[in-house]
């Protein structure tokens, strides 16, 4: 007989090494990696009966997985949310959480500062199916207010956005969306459940890219969708059954080891992104730094009042616009240059020319990204050897810029 376990409630640390795992009868130590398509049954009765619904057994791996589902029992578990369900990559869980739960004459808002693709299925893809669709400035309660103040059926936000770290208050903004009859979809990425529990401010739906701190490894991609119990059955569940955005069982486990670390990785992540953003800021090549915790960030009592920790992500301006930019990413000898986020490698991205090309210049102005703006992923390298690389790229590109105007 199984070992009895603990009914207390657990820490996060315990809950990521423990949660959600399911022993075979083989009583291996690890998660095991069921990686299989299907299931078989004992008898035609049982696969009628498991069909019907009054037998639980698994089917078929697009509909649940047992190694997908230990890491849905995972990340359940962190987050306080009833239920969870995985997904293929990050951009599959924002798709299922908004068309499972959208239909035509419907009206969604959203913050403007989204992740480029969230952006694109707002502006473009749900209008075509007849979505009415309004963006706000997240940092302007003004704004939410007025969009909210007719009917709506769902808000999307990202608190702190990509790539200016603006900071949406949570609870303000789910209070209006309740009364205007929208449930909330906040995209957790930037924050992680280690440091926001957007639940516990009245979201109702959280969504996650695995693929960045959750694997955090720079391996595989993945998604995860959390809300109630309900919503997450009767609604997107039959979404994901029958249109297949599903995570392979590989993927899944891999993301289940990497979470075995992330109360290691994301808190030490943190530390040395504070201390990269307070270097840089006493640099005379840097016009301006964003780190959400630091005491010159416009919203810093709002990012200390939701958030554990000021995040792995530091956004600064640098003096010269895109050739001083270009400058000291070139000059980078350890810091690599990358558009991706969370990694335990340091990764430095150029919004203006990647991630933000297509939004447009107007969009990036109103957004606050320059063609001087620096993304900076903060790894797990040594805090003293990123801060020597960035202080001798800065270098490096100051004085380029200086034979440049000889
Ligand atoms: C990366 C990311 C996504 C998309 O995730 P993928 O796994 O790349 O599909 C969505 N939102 C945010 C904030 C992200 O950083």
């Amino acid at each position: 007989m199984a070992k009895p376990r603990p009914n207390r409630p657990l820490r996060p640390a315990t809950l990521l090494v423990r949660g959600g795992q399911m022993r075979s009868g083989f009583d291996e130590t690890a998660e095991a990696l069921f990686l299989t398509s299907g299931f078989v049954y004992d008898s035609a009765a049982q696969a009628e009966a498991t069909f019907a619904g009054t037998e639980q057994h698994y089917q078929y791996s697009r509909f649940g997985n047992p190694t997908v589902s230990m890491l849905e029992g995972r990340i359940a578990a962190l987050e306080g949310a009833e239920a969870c369900r995985c997904t293929a990559t990050g951009m599959a869980a924002v798709h299922a959480a908004l068309l499972s739960h959208l239909k035509t004459g419907d009206r969604v808002v959203a913050s403007r500062a989204l992740f480029g693709s969230c952006h694109w299925i707002v502006s473009t893809l749900l209008p075509r199916y007849g979505i009415a669709t309004e963006f706000v400035d997240g940092a302007d309660l003004a704004q939410w207010e007025a969009a909210l103040s007719k009917p709506a059926n769902l808000v999307l936000l990202e608190t702190p956005s990509n790539p200016m770290l603006e900071i949406v208050d949570l609870r303000a903004v789910c209070d209006l969306a309740h009364r205007a009859g929208a449930i909330v979809v906040v995209d957790n990425v930037f924050a992680t459940p280690l440091l926001q529990r957007p639940l516990q401010f009245g979201a109702d739906v959280v969504v996650y890219s695995m693929t960045k701190h959750f694997d955090g490894q720079g391996r595989v991609l993945g998604g995860a969708v959390l809300g109630s119990r309900k919503w997450v059955e009767d609604t997107l569940q039959p979404f994901i059954r029958n249109t297949g955005p599903s995570i392979s069982p590989f993927n899944a486990w891999v993301v289940l080891k990497g979470l075995e670390t992330l109360h290691l990785r994301v808190p030490a992540m943190c530390r040395s992104a504070a201390a990269v953003a307070d270097m840089l800021a006493e640099r005379a090549e840097v016009a301006r730094v964003l780190y959400p915790f630091r005491a010159d960030h416009p919203q810093q009592r709002l990012a200390m009042a939701q958030m554990s920790a000021g995040g792995t992500l530091v956004t600064f301006d640098l003096k010269g616009g895109k050739e001083a930019c270009f400058r000291f990413m070139d000059a980078l000898q350890l810091i690599d240059i990358s558009n991706n986020l969370g990694d335990s490698k340091s990764l430095a991205t150029h919004p203006a020319t990647t991630t933000h090309m297509r939004v447009g210049a107007e969009e990036r102005a109103r957004l606050g990204i320059t063609d001087g703006t620096v993304r900076l992923s903060v790894g797990l390298e040594d805090v003293a050897d990123i801060i020597d690389d960035l202080s001798q790229a800065l270098d490096a590109a100051h004085a380029g810029a200086a034979r440049a105007a000889d």
